[in-house]
């Protein structure tokens, strides 16, 4: 203190103060610029948006058209004056009664495939049969998808990627620090708005995630990874009887073994392989369950089962990034009536190779994006406001069988085929998915201080104006016999803008902006030059000389310093551990600062300071992990 004292003397005298604070207030706006350009480009970034969808917005909407005895002035006047139409039905026209959802967790893609697809048969692969028997089943309504995760591939921010048909950031910018209900609108509280039981068991994630969503929920903890059985054991429990009671309209079932499985022995293990068996078995006995009750008038006639991973997981039981093996999932998807093949023909974009029996089993493909939409198109609730996804063909298409074409869209205009009005049904569909994306876009861009580029947005209002144009098009042909080449262009210009949307989004929410964080990288080294040469001029300019009286050779603190950093740099080869990352840094640095205070207490140096500054970091250390005390199960959940 003394020395300080000398020196602001000296410097005051001089009348060098002004020279040694610039340099100081350069070094400070360079940090402040460099961090602030490169967490610009790394911190993606999005604004949740306080909306929920309601069944009367439909009416904003230009997709229901008046029937076509009415002229064709009223038509234009009053396109969305049809309380009948909106009474009868929400959004959609629902298309499946019941719902049963299975998640496995870290389901990898080679789980489901058959080991055909892939070059080398591992020991893993093939376990789930029974997937495989019904997908190759002749004039089957089951179906086995690739699904494809977006980063980050961790359950917690899956099932809100899932649920709210968005891209969850690492920040999102609304959601309570803590707090990791979801405040945006999503399925589930669609599901629950709408009237629709909803039934839980298994991962207690999703009572975090929707804590008052649930008629019935039975939560295991998650967080023991080494714990195999619990977590699938209550499910089973809980998941038998409900299949045959009728006290629910969608079912969720959440197991986690095949995840700590990966986790603490490998994907190639023997308990693996062994967890696949049991989930073979299980499923297995659930499709027993629900044919046997899908006779008309049966609990099942109108259910449509889907088996799903959130993620998918590397060979030594990761997640969490954006490598293939994490981002490849499936969904398994069986419709308990079988629609008409001609429909699933026309809907088909699937592979078929032959499986190791002789079978075929076609494989499909879905972004996990779309699954809010298809979901809620097939239960007819409106789609979450900040949906982006779009309504699968193939997936929507398996829920056909329930689909009868009476009362469709066109009211008194019936198509004569079944696949063609099922179609018309699916234009209807699309353009009121596509009226709700572009709604979202529209609010997004005018609300979030980050939107999107004036550019990018007119091009896909063009797109959609495009497509909406011939949507009136095809609506105006008073006919009534659209073609089915008619249809299929109409789909498509859909498809192109909503796909135009995913890219876009996709860009703005899940790739880095590496050009600003470039820049903001070189301005640090730029820096950190300034700050060299600041310190060797600093003698010169204000008279000040760095005296070192550490004695040559490695101290003890040296050595501790350096072997702290090395830790903190190996702990970032783990992708899982991204965001627990903040708790392991705080614990670090405590660590840093008591060693130092033993020392300064045993050589008697700088008591008052290093006491002073304790209290600082003991009083910031409980603020922040104050924040963190509500979401520590959520903090457990994030390797699962
Ligand atoms: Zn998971």
């Amino acid at each position: 203190m003394d020395a300080l004292l000398a020196w602001r003397r000296r410097t005051e005298e001089k009348g060098r103060i002004w020279p040694f604070l610039s340099i100081f207030f350069l070094i400070l706006v360079l940090h402040l610029v460099a961090i602030l350009l490169f967490a610009r480009g790394f911190l993606l970034t999005k604004t949740e948006l306080p909306y929920y969808s309601k069944c009367s917005d439909i009416s904003q909407s230009p997709c229901f058209q008046p029937p076509h005895s009415l002229p064709l002035s009223d038509k234009r006047d009053t396109p969305h004056r049809h309380p009948n139409i909106n009474n009868e039905r929400c959004w959609t026209k629902p298309a499946i009664d019941r719902l049963v959802i299975i998640v496995l967790d870290a389901l990898r893609f080679d789980f489901v495939a058959p080991s055909c697809l892939f070059e080398d048969k591992k020991p893993w692969m093939d376990k789930l049969q029974v997937l495989h028997k019904l997908a190759s089943r002749e004039g089957s309504s089951a179906r086995i998808f690739k699904a494809i995760a977006d980063p980050p591939t961790t359950t917690l921010q899956r099932l809100k990627g899932l649920t709210t048909g968005g891209l969850p950031t690492f920040i999102d910018v609304g959601n309570s620090f803590g707090a990791p209900a979801i405040l945006e609108d999503n399925l589930i509280s669609q599901l629950a708005q709408n009237g629709k039981r909803v039934v839980m068991m298994g991962d207690d994630t999703w009572l975090q995630l929707f804590p008052h969503h649930f008629n019935e929920c039975y939560p295991f903890p998650s967080f023991n990874v080494k714990d195999l059985h619990t977590v699938d054991n209550g499910c089973t429990k809980h998941l038998f009887p409900s299949l045959y009671e009728g006290d629910w309209d969608v079912l969720i079932a959440h197991f986690l073994g095949v995840d700590h499985a990966g986790h603490i022995f490998g994907v190639n293990s023997i308990p693996m392989v062994e967890k696949l068996e049991q989930y073979n078995i299980i499923l297995e006995a659930i499709v027993d369950g629900l044919e046997s009750q899908s006779g008309p008038g049966g609990l099942h006639e109108n259910t449509l089962l889907l088996v799903m991973g959130d993620h998918g997981q590397t060979i030594n039981g990761d997640h969490g990034g954006g490598n293939a093996e994490e981002v490849e999932t499936a969904i398994f998807a069986m419709g308990l009536k079988k629609p008409p093949s001609a429909l699933m023909l026309e809907c088909d974009t699937s592979s078929c190779p032959l499986d190791s029996d002789g079978g075929i089993v076609c494989i499909s493909s879905i972004q996990q994006l779309d699954f809010a939409a298809t979901v809620s198109a097939l239960l007819g609730v409106p789609f979450p406001f900040g949906s982006i996804g779009c309504v699968n063909s193939e997936l929507y298409a398996l829920a056909a069988g329930t689909w009868n074409s009476e009362g469709s869209v066109r009211g008194i205009c019936q198509n004569n085929s079944s696949t063609g009005a099922w179609m018309q049904n699916y234009v209807n569909v699309l353009c009121i998915n596509s009226w709700q994306v572009k709604r979202y876009i529209d609010v997004y861009s005018t609300s979030s201080v980050i939107g999107f580029s004036n550019e990018d947005l007119l091009h896909l209002s063009a797109l959609y104006a495009q497509a909406a144009e011939m949507n009136l098009m095809l609506y105006k042909n008073e006919s009534c016999l659209t073609s089915l080449p008619d249809l299929r262009m109409q789909i498509d210009a859909y498809f192109s803008f909503l796909e135009s949307v995913a890219e876009l989004a996709r860009s703005k929410w899940t790739q880095f902006n590496e050009k600003t964080m470039g820049i903001g990288f070189g301005m640090m080294l730029i820096s950190l030059l300034v700050h060299l040469l600041a310190i060797r001029r600093l003698g010169k300019l204000c008279g000040v000389y760095i005296v070192s009286h550490a004695r040559s050779g490695i101290s003890f603190g040296l050595t501790f310093s350096c072997l702290i950093v090395a830790i903190r740099a190996c702990s970032f080869l783990s992708n899982s551990y991204i965001l627990e990352e903040g708790k392991v840094t705080i614990f670090l640095a405590a660590t840093t600062g008591m060693l130092n205070l033993r020392y300064s207490i045993i050589k008697k140096k700088m008591l008052l300071e290093v006491g002073i500054i304790r209290w600082l970091s003991f009083i910031f250390v409980n603020t922040f992990t104050g924040g963190w005390v509500c979401s520590l199960d959520l903090d457990s959940q994030i390797f699962y």
